[in-house]
């Protein structure tokens, strides 16, 4: 899994008594840097009946979690290929890219199983909760039957044959869910057009640039980013504040996963461009209620 990501995809690995790595960023995507990836599993895993294997710990190397980050589709094709290559599930944390598309596919449809969430900040809310998509209908029943605490149908009988959850969305924030659902493409297109805003404003200012969807994808712009360029980093903090206390919320990217306490002493790689990046992203103003404001 990428190191620069929201905590939940590292903590959904860990509710499986699994250990995540932390895996480089590749700039134009701001997602899992494929050739980082391929490099350190040749590294550190080899095949054995089918089977990743991590070489240090004989452990199995199951899956390859990626995040689709501020809405930006990663690079799907490379990383597939890698998924098939070492005999790894591919999972897609989708939270962010409800409506993007890369090479004219949703994400979060590549993947074995992907995920989404309509939390209070998402492209759609339904207040909490969120979906998984897949095109495994026995693994959608097992979702399903692990998500409802594991009861078997039954008109009257509470038999649960295992340890399930109560992670179903209830159906109040369903209903909410299906009215947004109706929006979701207006939604987009504001959001869009708030990119096309803030790409005009800020094509003159130098030592800064507002992040572009990837090449041959849609993306839905969930969070507008800024970048800055490399000698412009001291800055940085200074920009926040300016922002800040002219009343444009503004933010860095999250802090990376093996900075965390956590997650301190998980196995990772390099992480140069990912340690670059979060000292480089700011996150702006990103409602799609914004594109509809006139001037400024
Ligand atoms: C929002 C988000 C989640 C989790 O969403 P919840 O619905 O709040 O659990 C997971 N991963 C990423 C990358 C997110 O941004």
């Amino acid at each position: 899994m990428p190191a620069l990501t929201f905590i939940a995809t590292a903590n959904a690995i860990s509710y499986c008594n699994a250990i995540p790595h932390f895996v480089e960023s590749e700039e134009s995507s701001l997602g899992i840097d494929p050739k980082a990836l391929r490099a350190y599993l040749l590294v550190h895993t080899e095949q054995r009946d089918g089977h990743c294997v991590n070489k240090n710990t004989g452990r199995v190397v199951r899956a390859l979690v990626l995040m689709h980050t501020f809405g930006h589709p990663s690079c799907l094709d490379e990383l597939l290929a890698i998924a098939y290559d070492f005999n790894l599930t591919m999972i897609e944390d989708a939270a962010e890219s409800l409506g993007s598309q890369y090479r004219s596919r949703h994400t979060g449809t590549f993947g074995r199983l992907g995920t989404l969430s309509f939390n209070g900040n998402k492209t759609i809310t339904t207040g909490g909760g969120g979906a998984i998509l897949t095109n495994d209908s026995a693994l959608a029943i097992r979702a399903k039957h692990l998500t409802t605490t594991a009861k078997l149908p039954h008109a009257w009988h509470y038999v649960h044959d295992e340890i399930g959850y109560n992670y179903r969305l209830p159906n109040l924030n369903a209903a909410l869910g299906c009215a947004q659902l109706e929006q979701v493409s207006q939604f987009i297109a504001a959001k869009r057009a708030l990119f096309k805003r803030y790409e005009a404003a800020f094509a003159g200012v130098n030592g800064i640039q507002i992040k572009k969807e990837p090449a041959d994808c849609l993306s839905n712009y969930w969070l507008q980013t800024l970048v800055l360029e490399r000698n412009q980093i001291e800055k940085r903090d200074a920009i926040l504040n300016a922002f800040n206390e002219a009343g444009y919320m503004s933010r860095p990217a999250w802090t990376l996963m093996h900075q965390l306490e956590p997650y301190r002493h998980c196995p990772r790689m390099d992480l140069d461009m990912a340690e670059s990046l979060a000292n480089r992203l700011i996150n702006i103003p990103s409602s799609a209620v914004l594109a509809e404001v006139r001037g400024g």
